[in-house]
């Protein structure tokens, strides 16, 4: 700990950390100890894990990125906090992400970094004057700059398998619901997940199978499928298995090293026996548009709790109730998610609600049976997790459409409530370049078991 306390003294500028707390790590790393020599330790005993600040946790604050929730200290831990502790793991801090995780660069930050005073860009450790990706930044630059062997992420369009491809490490976002939700600060409620991020998909798979599982009481599309030891089912041979490759996710959008290095990373996986076959999502550039719509309705649905009475910030001075609402949310809420509110109420509202919401739900389920579809010819599907490497920090900061329009690979499988894995496969001027795997329904395990098998 004293050794990972140090490598972040010196790399604090990456801003991954919000919250470190050394006499907290070390207690949990002693109880880990003590269950250790009792014969009684978990399977992930003792090894360290640092959580995206979405997830609340108790003895530690939780924000959500946002100045809305800023000293916030939760009463109970997210059950996937609470799963991976009572597998043994020590929590070495909270991580950066965008606010009430919504971005694709980890830009989106009001709380401040660890030995900062003041909300800092996630920086990408391969290029420090890159974007990490996002909206779970903090999660995959903990783990690529060696600062934590495993973190948690979530992901509602992307937010695992983008910042994963961006820093060139793994990141799996299970199917939907195979993962709780309870105490993930709330984006999206369709589509939120959580998933492990990690060096390689074997480290995923040790995290994953502990983090899964039924928490009936508690979130209520969570789903009666028992936990898998996905790390047992690391030893299937690939022979035949047949990857399809969508002409969607290869065309005139995508940078051409990015192209160069996901048609290569398909060839070495065509020499370990699989196939490749063409195949057809006809409607993957509607997934932007469809998602952005729902995503943000039910944002503003799910943030209509921050209203400055139950807890989280609270404007100092009003005269009424509609006062103290309208100041609080207005100094709470940071641009991006105040746009998210204003999109998604609007979408919602009487007169549009047909033309916009209805309309993107149709469009979901079309894009769900064209997996299903897709799936009939093929058993994992693959393409590039973003069309282009980490960019800039900076370059999208006055147009926020250029970071929607890059979530066009993750956001389909998102809707579809598929699974999906993303792995590092190569570079593009040296910055890395993640592939990703989408499965059917409860295909972790295949996806695991064909990423470990590249690694
Ligand atoms: N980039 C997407 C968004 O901004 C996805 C975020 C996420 O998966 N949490 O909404």
């Amino acid at each position: 700990y004293q050794s990972a306390l140090g490598v972040l003294g010196s790399t604090e500028y990456l801003g991954a950390f919000v919250a470190v707390d050394e006499d907290a790590t070390l207690a949990q790393a002693r109880a880990a100890d003590a269950a250790i020599a009792a014969g009684q330790a978990g399977p992930l005993a003792g090894v360290p894990v640092a959580h995206k600040d979405i997830f609340v946790t108790t003895g530690w604050p939780s924000t959500a990125g946002s100045r809305m929730l800023a000293g916030y200290q939760s009463p109970f831990d997210a059950t996937v906090v609470r799963k991976l502790g009572e597998a043994g793991m020590v929590t070495l801090g909270k991580l950066s992400c965008d606010e009430f995780a919504m971005g694709s660069s980890n830009q989106n930050v009001a709380v401040p970094a660890v030995g900062t005073d003041q909300p800092v860009p996630v920086r990408n450790p391969w290029d420090t004057s890159r974007v990490p990706g996002g909206s779970s930044g903090g999660s995959a630059v903990a783990v690529a700059a060696g600062l934590a062997p495993a973190s948690t992420g979530t992901d509602t369009g992307g937010s695992i398998r983008q910042p994963a491809s961006f820093c060139g490490i793994t990141g799996i976002k299970p199917t939907y619901g195979r993962a709780s939700r309870y105490g993930m600060v709330a984006f999206a409620s369709s589509l939120d997940q959580a998933g492990p991020m990690a060096r390689s998909a074997e480290d995923c798979a040790l995290l994953l199978s502990a983090m899964c599982g039924p928490d009936p009481d508690r979130d209520s599309t969570s789903l009666d499928r028992p936990a898998e030891d996905f790390a047992q089912g690391l030893t299937g041979s690939l022979d035949g298995l047949r990857i399809g490759v969508p002409k969607e996710f290869l065309g005139d959008g995508v940078a051409p090293g990015v192209r160069a290095a996901i048609d290569a990373a398909l060839a070495e996986y065509e020499k370990l026996g699989a196939k490749r076959v063409a195949v057809s999502l006809p409607r993957t550039e509607l997934a932007i548009p469809v998602y952005y719509i729902i995503a943000a309705a039910e944002a503003s649905s799910n943030l209509s709790r921050f209203d400055g009475v139950k807890f989280g910030h609270r404007a100092s001075q009003y005269k009424d109730l509609a006062e103290m609402y309208m100041k609080t949310r207005a100094e709470g809420f940071g641009d991006e998610v105040k746009r998210r509110i204003m999109i998604g109420t609007y979408v919602l509202s009487h007169g549009y609600y047909d033309a916009y919401y209805l309309q993107a739900q149709k469009v979901r389920r079309m894009i769900a049976d064209d997996f299903q579809a897709a799936f009939r010819d093929c058993d994992v599907i693959a393409g590039p997790a973003a069309p282009t490497v980490a960019w800039a920090i900076g370059a999208h900061s006055d147009d926020p459409v250029a970071d929607y329009l890059a979530d066009v690979f993750t956001l389909p499988g998102s809707l579809a409530g598929l699974p999906g894995l993303s792995l590092p496969c190569g570079f593009d001027g040296g910055m890395p370049v993640g592939l990703q795997l989408i499965g059917n329904y409860f295909a972790e395990g295949r996806l695991l078991n064909a990423a470990h098998r590249f690694q």
